[in-house]
């Protein structure tokens, strides 16, 4: 029993990655429908629990190459393109099916590299995501294979988990696998490898471990799933490794089931704070009046009707620093409007940003989350 096995239990946000082998049959490409109704419990019962779940899946090109009649062996990339894209249609499709029986309402979103990367798309994806889990959904997340090219494609869907975990600040990523974990030497050819249960930097040595990378539909292998650990382990998210191959992997995860559990030493909200406060560099700085100066002391958001003036140029999303009206810089934050923008609506209220800007953009300037305080 892995001693660990309440740090499920315990966590607010989840994000869970599902690989092809568990999805798809990679003989006939059938769906393992049983295994996804295992799964729609398993969540039921998180969601019940009040606990947040993002799913990570992968499965379309799996689904779409067979589909498509495309021949075995390594697809061209345009060919795994085309799969992805009958695919997905298919494998949105299960999902919905079989978490509709359990009361849980599906939404899908298909990312690429990129959009966590920009910053005006990766405040966009993030503030979608929000809005799903305010109301109860459950994101449905792939890798947007369809029109990724090469170099904004993340092409393995380990790291695309663990980068929609720093998105949205998760505390735990599951990494449904078919591997229990991390293991010192390879267990394919070695009897006495051991299982490593648990792990707090990826050192060297830990790497080496790690071998090469699968073969097959998935793009996976310990190699993405350790780069995965790295990004978690910095955006002090906990990351698992388990097998996910048996009926209702969360519940064995719950009870106690092989697996390799990755510690950051601190969580998402102080990380993410790091983030803003330390390695993003100001492009620009907000001036606020006294009665904002108060409202973010007592941690709320920033409105455009406390912003006094706006210096610097900046995007939607850029990290800009906040001044009191005497010059002093009592914060940092990620701006909801360009600078071009913030201009416009500085000092008026929020009903009013539609008649100025000719678009609704956000309610507020920063938003709390998005906003460190010295
Ligand atoms: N996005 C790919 C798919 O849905 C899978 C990538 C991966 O297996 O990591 O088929």
């Amino acid at each position: 029993m892995n001693s660990n096995a309440a740090y499920l239990k315990d966590a607010k946000r989840i994000i869970i990655k599902i690989g092809s082998v568990l999805l798809v049959d990679q003989e006939t490409g059938r769906l393992h429908r049983s295994w996804l109704e295992g799964l729609a419990t398993d969540i039921e019962r998180c969601r019940a629990r009040g606990q947040e779940v993002i799913i990570v899946s992968s499965g379309a090109i799996a689904l779409g190459r067979r589909y498509l009649n495309f021949k075995q062996g390594d697809l061209r990339l345009e060919e795994k393109q085309a799969a992805a894209a009958a695919g997905m249609v298919r494998l949105t499709h299960a999902y919905q099916e079989c978490f509709e029986t359990h009361n849980l309402s599906v939404a899908q979103i298909l990312l690429t590299q990129d959009d966590s990367e920009n910053r005006r798309r990766y405040l966009n994806a993030r503030s979608t995501l929000m809005t799903l889990l305010d109301v109860g959904a459950v994101p449905l997340i792939n890798e947007n294979d369809s029109v990724a090219t090469e170099e904004i494609r993340f092409g393995d869907n380990d790291r695309l988990a663990a980068r929609v975990a720093a998105m949205v600040s998760a505390d735990v990523l599951v990494l449904l696998s078919d591997i229990d974990g991390l293991y010192d030497t390879d267990p394919a050819t070695n009897t006495d490898a051991k299982l490593i249960p648990e792990i707090s930097e990826i050192t060297p040595a830990i790497e080496k471990m790690a071998g090469t990378a699968a073969s097959g539909d998935s793009s996976g292998g310990m190699v993405t799933k350790l780069a995965a650990a790295k990004q978690c382990l910095g955006a002090g998210c906990r990351m698992v490794i388990t097998k996910g191959e048996q009926l209702n992997p969360l519940q064995a995860l719950e009870n106690g089931a092989n697996c390799t559990w990755f510690l950051p030493r601190g969580n998402p909200q102080s990380a993410r704070k790091q983030w803003i406060a330390g390695t993003l560099q100001p492009t620009g700085t907000i001036t606020i009046d006294d009665g904002a100066v108060k409202a973010l002391k007592d941690g709320r958001s920033l409105l455009p009707a406390g912003v006094a003036n706006i210096s610097g140029d900046f995007q939607r999303g850029d990290a800009v620093a906040i001044e009191t009206s005497d010059g002093h810089e009592i914060g940092r934050g990620l701006s909801a409007y360009s600078s071009a923008d913030a201009k416009l609506i500085m000092g008026h209220k929020t009903g009013d940003i539609l008649a100025l800007l000719g678009y609704r953009g956000r309610d507020e300037m920063i938003h709390r989350d998005d906003l460190v305080m010295n």
